[in-house]
């Protein structure tokens, strides 16, 4: 087992995962450069406030970023099963904490995800898990969007996944446009999410939940 891996071994647990753990060496490595980064924005990195302030950017960057550690397809096959119902399943209200790469800054907000059973269905606690495996990476909201629907359609094989994400980005309402208020939002199809009333029928489901 390699050393990116080793601290990151997932507990059995339903639900969420409280990951905790750190790699020690890579935060030490990063923490040294969050150190010349103060000293690059005008700080005194030795002041009282500041002396532990490298290593707490480290451990939280490494949290934030833990999903390159997880094997999201693993998630939903640990927990399939075989079952007759056909009718579309939808967990909304998905919150999800990522970052954006363009500028490392936090977008957020929630995902709502559907699928039409083809044989199995899913633990409704993996899909949240999904979402924050590649949430909880650099990302894009178009490409976080695209890689939740791929992996459920891909491991599932549903008859159709629809998966809508509105998020607030950091990098607009903090610096550049100074947008405090939009919401961003993307959408990805498969199957039976192609025909209008489908569509529809998922998009009336989850309408309660977008603001
Ligand atoms: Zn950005």
């Amino acid at each position: 087992m390699d050393k990116h891996t080793q601290d990151f071994t997932e507990e059995e647990n339903e639900g969420y995962v409280k990951i905790d753990r750190y790699n020690q060496e890579r935060i030490d490595a990063i923490a040294t450069h969050y150190k010349d980064i103060l000293e690059q924005i005008g700080e005194d990195p030795t002041r009282e406030g500041l002396v532990k302030t490298p290593e707490r950017v480290a451990k939280a960057l490494q949290f934030l970023t833990h999903g390159y550690d997880t094997k999201p397809e693993e998630i939903l096959r640990s927990a399939m099963f075989k079952e007759d119902y056909s009718q579309m399943v939808v967990v909304k209200d998905i919150e999800i904490f990522s970052m954006c790469e363009h500028h490392m800054l936090p977008f957020f907000g929630k995902a709502h995800i559907a699928y039409i059973p083809n044989g199995h269905i899913v633990g409704l606690s993996k899909i949240p898990r999904v979402v924050d495996a590649y949430a909880r990476r650099l990302q894009v909201q178009e490409r976080l969007t695209n890689e939740i629907r791929d992996c459920i359609q891909s491991t599932l094989n549903p008859a159709g996944v629809a998966v809508v994400i509105e998020c607030k980005h950091l990098c607009m309402s903090m610096r550049g446009v100074q947008k405090q208020n939009s919401v961003t939002t993307t959408s990805a199809f498969t199957g039976q999410f192609a025909k209008e009333t489908t569509r529809a029928e998922f998009l009336r489901l989850i309408t309660a939940g977008l603001h």
